[in-house]
This record gives C-alpha cells, structure tokens and sequence, in this order.
C-alpha cells in the first residue's frame, strides 16, 4: 500500500517502462535511437535508472547540477546536457556530460581549454536554427563554425541538431525535415565528416515520424513528454498505446465548508496581485486542499473526481467539491500537465512515492503490436 503522506506524486516506474520501451520500438523501426529527456522529473534517480533498464542508453537534462546527480549516481548512460552550457559552468560540464549541445565559439573555445585541462576528450552537437528562434546557428552559418571548431583540441563534433515547438511554436513538417536533412548532408559532403547523431528534435516530432516513410539522414530525438505523459506535444493527443497516467499528484482536504461562492466585504487585490471575479453560484461546499503554489503549478493541475478547482493561495488551493461530500484527511487526486509536473517534481514540498501498478504490463507483448 502506498505511505499516506501528502501532498505526493505518485510514479507508476511499470507504466513509464511500457511507454519508453513503445516510443524506443517505434522508432528504431525508422531507424531513429532515443534519448530519454529527463529534466520534467528532475531526473530522478529510480525514474532514470529504469528508463536505462529499458534499454535507453543516453539521458539527458538542461540542468548541468542534474546530470551530476545522475554521473553521481553510477548511472550507465550517456549524459547530454541539452542547453549549452554557462561560461560559468564549464568545467562541471566537462566533468559531469559526456555531450553538451552547442552553439557559440566562445563557450566551445573554453570547454576545449577546460577539457584539455582535465586530459578529456568532450562531446558536441551543434545546434541549427530552423525557425523556432530558441537555440542555434543560422544554417547560413554553421559551416564556418564547425570548421573553427575542428581546430580546436580535445572536442569532438559527434552531432548536428535542431529543436522546433519550444519558443515560436514552429513544427517540424515533413519539409522542415527534408530542409534540415538536405542541411545536413550538404555539410557532410563539404566538411568529408559523419555525425555520428542527426538530431531532429523532441516530442513534437512524433507525428512527423508517423507519417513520413522516409526520415531522411534523421536518426535520432530526444523525447521528454511523450515518454511521461504519453503525449504528443504539437496536438496535445494521447499517443495509442501508450500510458496517460504514468504519474498522479494528491493532495489532502484540510478543510471542507458551507460557504458563499462570492467574497463578502470590501475588495482588493489578492495575495499575488490579481484581480479575481467570482461566479455566484449560492452557498456551495468548498474544500481547500493543503497544497498551493508554492508546491505546484496550479494551472497544471486537473481534478480525477468531479470537483473543480476554484483558485488558490501559496499553500491552498479551493476547491468548489460539487455533490462529492468531502471532509479533513479525505484526499483528492490529480492530473498533471508537463508544467504541473515538473513542479512537482522540483518541490522539496511534495512527497515522491514510487509504485508499480501492474508489473505484467511491461511483459505484454508490445513487438507484436504497433504504436499507432
Ligand atoms: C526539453 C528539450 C527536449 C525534450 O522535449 P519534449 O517536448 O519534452 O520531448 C528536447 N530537446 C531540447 C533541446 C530540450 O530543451
């Protein structure tokens, strides 16, 4: 039975297996290998060590103090920090990712310099610009980079990639991927080099790949939420087969009340400097939860009873709880999104409490069946 401690998120490690394991089986049918993205977990020590079971061999995260959490921890993997790095974070990436993402000379000249110190050899992938406007260099000028970058001791270009979805909302089609993979071979062919990863982005690739034949020179993405959530980022939809529900977040009632659905009394801004207006709806029965926003993304969260979420505080949330009758100790479950989640699971606040709901899911049959 699970500890009755709140609030907690609950991880299902069988349902989050089941997921990997089909989002790596899909894939490398196109022949594309998968990074586990963990930075929506904080990357987690069980969560990361058991993606590895599945057979991932690489993790990554944005955060460098996460990735030394995880070399700390003895986890067999490769470690590729997903942003580049900090000027201030240098030698902690050459010391704790075996990759980093890159983007400036500057930042590449220095880790040369610092892994040359440290008699190591560092990985990079250097990031292309597509259109999303978040991270990269212009296609125009990526050339010219990387041949300056070859001159420079102890860095080994071992990739190319891209990233699309995050900051402009711009989705990788089918002819923003054959744009990259004509990018890619174009610099193959001038530079005479492989890379070794051609990677073409996160989650939001995963329709892109369900309806291309051909994935182009793409063989490799680095997937967070669709792992976790079993989603797809660009619509929102569940992925067939895979599990929404791998984690749920609860909370407890703390105080459950008769009470008008309006403020009585003079008005003013709340507590985070928001105007709020209210519905009438009479006298209702309100609980509050002892959660607020300081443990979670509010936002992020949907109710698994028929409650519904009013607003809340730093350490409440309101609930109007409808026709369910609830009182102190008794305790309300929730949805999370990918924001809701990564609050959670950054909170010293909420309780992480691992289950395995149905470990013979993950002996289900999954080579005969197709993910979508
Ligand atoms: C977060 C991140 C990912 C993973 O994105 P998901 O949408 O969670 O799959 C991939 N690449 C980079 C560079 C990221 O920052």
């Amino acid at each position: 039975m699970i500890k009755k401690v709140t609030p907690r998120i609950e991880i299902d490690l069988a349902k989050l297996e089941h997921n990997a394991k089909r989002l790596k089986h899909f894939f490398e049918n196109k022949g594309i290998n998968i990074t586990a993205v963990v930075k929506g977990v904080c990357s987690n020590i069980e969560i990361s060590k058991r993606l590895v079971q599945c057979g991932i061999n690489s993790l990554a995260d944005t955060k460098i103090t996460n990735l030394k959490k995880l070399k700390e921890a003895n986890i067999h993997a490769t470690l590729i920090l997903l942003r580049t790095p900090s000027m201030s974070e240098i030698s902690d990436t050459i010391q704790f990712a075996d990759i980093s993402v890159n983007t400036e000379l500057e930042v590449v000249r220095a880790l040369s310099k610092e892994a040359t110190n440290q008699n190591k050899v560092h990985s990079i992938i250097v990031m292309v610009e597509m259109g999303d406007l978040r991270e990269g260099i212009l296609a125009k000028d990526v050339s010219s980079f990387i041949k300056e970058v070859l001159t420079f001791p102890n860095i080994r270009i071992v990739g190319i990639g891209t990233n699309f979805a995050c900051f402009g909302g711009v989705i990788p089609t089918e002819e923003k991927m054959k744009e990259f993979s004509s990018i890619v071979e174009r610099l193959e062919n001038e530079l005479s080099l492989k890379f070794q990863y051609v990677s073409g982005g996160n989650s939001a690739n995963y329709l892109w790949a369900t309806q291309v034949n051909n994935v182009g020179r793409i063989n490799h993405l680095r997937l967070g939420e669709s792992i976790l959530l079993g989603k797809d980022t660009i619509e929102g939809l569940p992925i067939p087969g895979l599990y929404q529900n791998a984690f749920k977040f609860v909370a407890e009632v703390i105080e459950s009340k008769w009470k008008p659905s309006v403020p009585f009394g003079k008005t003013a801004k709340n507590a985070f400097g928001e105007t709020v207006t209210f519905q009438n709806r009479g006298i209702i029965q309100r609980a509050i939860v002892g959660v607020g926003r300081q443990d979670i993304l509010v936002s992020g969260l949907t109710p698994l009873i028929p409650v519904e979420i009013l607003g809340s505080s730093s350490d409440h949330i309101i609930l109007d709880s409808k026709h369910v009758r609830l009182k102190p100790g008794d305790e309300v479950p929730f949805s999370v999104d990918y924001g809701a989640l990564i609050s959670a699971m950054t909170s010293p606040y909420v309780h992480k409490i691992f289950i395995d709901s149905n470990p013979s899911i993950h002996k289900d049959s999954y080579h005969n069946k197709t993910i979508a």
